[in-house]
């Protein structure tokens, strides 16, 4: 999660990332600077109300505790970030501006309210992209920029709400949290003591999970499930399931110090290309 680390333990991580992958190294400033905004976002904890009586029914029935659309929104903090990013993604070329300032003036006087879309991201997985198709605003920059702005409160709501997850009997593949998938994988402790914790992809929350077996079918089958190192790469490797042909990425914080899961994805472009080369997705 976003705040799991101080803000120059990531500045940190970044730096390495470029040493590592100096290609990328226009992309990874551009998510330093946004990282730290987000990083520097207050969320107004009266933002996030809940019903405790809910959330306890829902956790003792073994179900996520709220579902994405019933995530709340400290839309002031939220909109503030997103006006932040614009302003952050002009400052990269001359193409990423243009398509930056058109989505500034949609949502400044063109009559796209930023406040729907904002609400619209959390309720739904790839609403900015149908926003954009309507609108002919960039698909990719309208995504990046509705996400990144809405993720401080998602990961405050989460952080909340942690309290009631019993990690230790959830054991599921989805988040106890909100019920999304997960993003990557990551193995943190020593050895024997080892764990294995899916990162959830909508709001950010890590719970432990088995060592073995496919998080999106279940497969357990070890013959049908394999870890993978792409170009040598240690640090993040590719867990594929050969029954429903999913990949994730996995990060190996058990054997290398410092890695924050986040940097690894966006490190590391070329093993989802590897992965859907080799048939999976
Ligand atoms: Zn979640
Ligand atoms: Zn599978």
């Amino acid at each position: 999660m976003l705040k799991d680390s101080s803000w120059e333990e990531t500045a940190a991580a970044f730096e390495k990332a470029r040493q590592r992958q100096p290609a990328l190294s226009e992309l990874l400033d551009f998510y330093e600077k946004l990282v730290k905004e987000q990083h520097a976002v207050t969320v107004n904890p009266a933002s996030i109300p809940f019903d405790e009586r809910l959330l306890r029914s829902r956790a003792g029935r073994g179900e996520p505790l709220l579902p994405r659309q019933e995530f709340p929104l400290d839309l002031p903090a939220t909109e503030a970030l997103f006006r932040t990013l614009c302003r952050l993604a002009k400052e990269r070329g001359p193409e990423v501006r243009a398509a930056a300032e058109e989505i500034e003036s949609a949502t400044g006087w063109g009559g796209l309210d930023l406040q729907d879309l904002l609400r619209g991201t959390v309720a739904e997985e790839g609403y900015p992209f149908a926003v954009a198709d309507q609108r002919g605003l960039d698909p990719e920059l309208l995504n990046t920029l509705a996400e990144a702005s809405i993720r401080p409160s998602l990961q405050a709501v989460a952080k909340t709400l942690g309290s009631f997850v019993e990690n230790d009997r959830w054991l599921r593949s989805i988040c106890p949290v909100c019920g999304s998938e997960p993003k990557c994988a990551e193995l943190r402790g020593q050895e024997l003591a080892a764990w294995r914790y899916l990162h959830c992809g909508f709001c950010g929350w890590a719970w432990p999970v088995r060592r073995l077996g496919c998080p999106f079918c279940d497969n357990q089958d070890h013959n049908r499930l394999q870890t993978l190192i792409i170009e040598n790469h240690l640090t993040c490797k590719l867990e594929v399931c050969d029954v429903c042909r999913r990949y994730l990425k996995l990060v190996d914080s058990k054997e290398f110090i410092g890695l924050i899961p986040e940097v690894e994805v966006l490190l590391t472009p070329h093993l989802d290309l590897a992965a859907m080369d080799r048939g999976y997705h």
